[in-house]
């Protein structure tokens, strides 16, 4: 298994952390400069003049193969636009949005299992459809690390709400990154994970767990989201009731493609 001390050796690994803390950025949104030169970025992170300076100070004199974008939330993307100017690279994002059509330099759209060389390798991309439907993880090949945006998180868990977020898709890109075996994870929030397998067996574990109590609640008579909410999250902070429910609906989508729950008009009730 390849350290994270090992890893430094094959090719720098450095991280810049956005001035953005908040519930959902943790810290705040993480930027990774990868290899020596030429290097990668992923995610340029929120368009604070301060964070993009700290990004062009780490790439220093390197060429940058590419500016990678793992999906299109502002707090992750926002800061593309200036960035690869800045750094006169190309920009790497699985199109989704007008935005990266918007932008002048050269670009590589991104579909699942396109790779980039750098100066530490190959980092291929991998479609990771859940947290929004554009999202990418990157897989540094020659280290065994996995680059994983919103997907995975340093602490907590990721948020999966509807419109953008599927949790059916998302079940299944859980499955697919544990098929990796990364040897490290470096999330778009929140500290590296030295035990990736463990921490992604835990992801697929609690949301099961979440699926078994929403059914649970419609079996006990729950039908609207905000009751189902109520018995899945007992005594949660009311600033926190939408993000839960969001949750919610996520796992009622998933179990109505299924066939297992039917709803109309807000109203839910198990099918099993
Ligand atoms: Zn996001």
């Amino acid at each position: 298994m390849t350290t994270r001390e090992e890893m430094a050796e094959a090719g720098r690994v450095l991280t810049l952390v956005a001035d953005n803390p908040g519930p959902l950025t943790l810290d705040g949104s993480r930027t990774y400069v990868v290899g020596e030169d030429p290097c990668l970025v992923i995610d340029p992170g929120p368009a604070l003049g301060s964070h993009l300076d700290a990004v062009e100070v780490a790439v220093g004199a390197a060429d940058v193969a590419a500016v990678c974008v793992t999906h299109w939330h502002p707090d992750h993307a926002a800061g593309a636009a200036e960035l690869v100017a800045r750094l006169g690279a190309p920009l790497a994002a699985m199109r989704q949005s007008t935005e990266l059509a918007a932008l002048d330099p050269p670009e590589i759209s991104l579909a699942d299992g396109a790779e980039i060389d750098f100066a530490g390798g190959r980092l291929c991309a991998i479609a990771a459809p859940g947290h929004s439907p554009e999202h990418v993880c990157f897989h540094w090949l020659d280290a065994g690390a996995l680059f994983t945006g919103d997907t995975i998180l340093g602490e907590g868990t990721s948020m999966i709400a509807p419109p953008e977020g599927n949790m059916a898709a998302y079940m299944n890109t859980l499955e697919r990154l544990l098929e990796l075996e990364p040897s490290v994870i470096y999330p778009g929030h929140g500290p590296p994970i030295d035990e990736p397998l463990r921490v992604i067996e835990e992801y697929i574990a609690h949301r099961r767990e979440r699926e078994h109590q929403v059914l649970a609640a419609l079996a006990a008579g729950a039908q609207h989201i905000a009751e189902i909410r109520a018995r899945v999250y007992p005594q949660l902070d009311q600033r926190l009731h939408r993000a839960a429910e969001g949750s919610v609906l996520a796992h009622l989508e998933k179990l109505a493609a299924e066939g297992r729950v039917a709803g109309a008009q807000g109203a839910y009730r198990t099918l099993e």
